[in-house]
Parts: C-alpha cells; sequence; structure tokens
C-alpha cells in the first residue's frame, strides 16, 4: 500500500457544519439515519485546526471513535482531554460536554449516537476563545 492511500480519507467530506453550533470549519458526512429499529445516528465528522462544536449533551448518549488527528474532549468541570486516532470514547447521557481539532491538528472521529428515541443532542453555548485557547 502506498503512502497516498495510507493518507486516504474513508468517507467523503460532507457538508458543512452549522455556523450555529460550530466554531471555525467542521464537516458531516452522514452514515446511518435513526431509525425505530436501531435507535442510533452515525455520522463521520471532520474538525480542521480550530475547529470545535458548542457545548452540548445527549440525551442517549454518545460514543466517539477518534479515526484521524489531534483533538480534545472535554466535560464541564473537567480539563480538556487529547484525543487521538484510535480512541475511544464514551459520553453518558445529559453530560455536558465539547468535542474539536486542536489547534495545529486537524481531527476526524465516527460519532455514534445511541438511544435515539430520547433525543440526538440539545446545543449550549459555544466554547469562547478564551477557553480554547486556555487548553493550549
Ligand atoms: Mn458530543
Amino acid at each position: 500500500m502506498s503512502n497516498a492511500e495510507n493518507t486516504e480519507s474513508i468517507f467523503t467530506q460532507g457538508d458543512k457544519a452549522p455556523a450555529d453550533y460550530f466554531m471555525g470549519n467542521a464537516w458531516i458526512k452522514k452514515l446511518v439515519a435513526s431509525d425505530p429499529v436501531f435507535n442510533t445516528q452515525i455520522g463521520n465528522v471532520v474538525f480542521e485546526p480550530g475547529a470545535r462544536n458548542n457545548w452540548h449533551t445527549h440525551p442517549g448518549g454518545q460514543i466517539l471513535i477518534i479515526t484521524d488527528g489531534t483533538g480534545y474532549y472535554q466535560e464541564k468541570g473537567k480539563a480538556a482531554q487529547i484525543i487521538r486516532k484510535g480512541d475511544v470514547i464514551t459520553i453518558a447521557p445529559d453530560v455536558v460536554h465539547w468535542h474539536g481539532a486542536t489547534a495545529n491538528s486537524s481531527m476526524t472521529h465516527i460519532a455514534v449516537n445511541t438511544n435515539t428515541q430520547k433525543g440526538i443532542v440539545d446545543w449550549l453555548e459555544p466554547v469562547t476563545d478564551d477557553q480554547y485557547k486556555s487548553i493550549q
């Protein structure tokens, strides 16, 4: 396998993440739509350097599978943690958190939203530049 093949994305880029809930450039490729059989929604999300989502909760929980790059995951009241390709993060229902890239690296994860019959996401306030820069 060539290096070029190694660096290929698995999925197409998808749609630009909504500016109301994301800072910077992020891209969402929908992979599995929720339905009453699986109650699970799956998407691939690419965060360009500096991009992150707002603080938010998932009423049914969320699992993040990091597939490329380096980023941050932070729960309210706790220190931000570095997340890297190969990490898997489980987020319990209603835990306030955000995720995104570091300032100098992109980060890609597959987001698995579970128990979607309880709701998928409730958006809160943005992660300010001061908050983001304070974890560099
Ligand atoms: Mn989340």
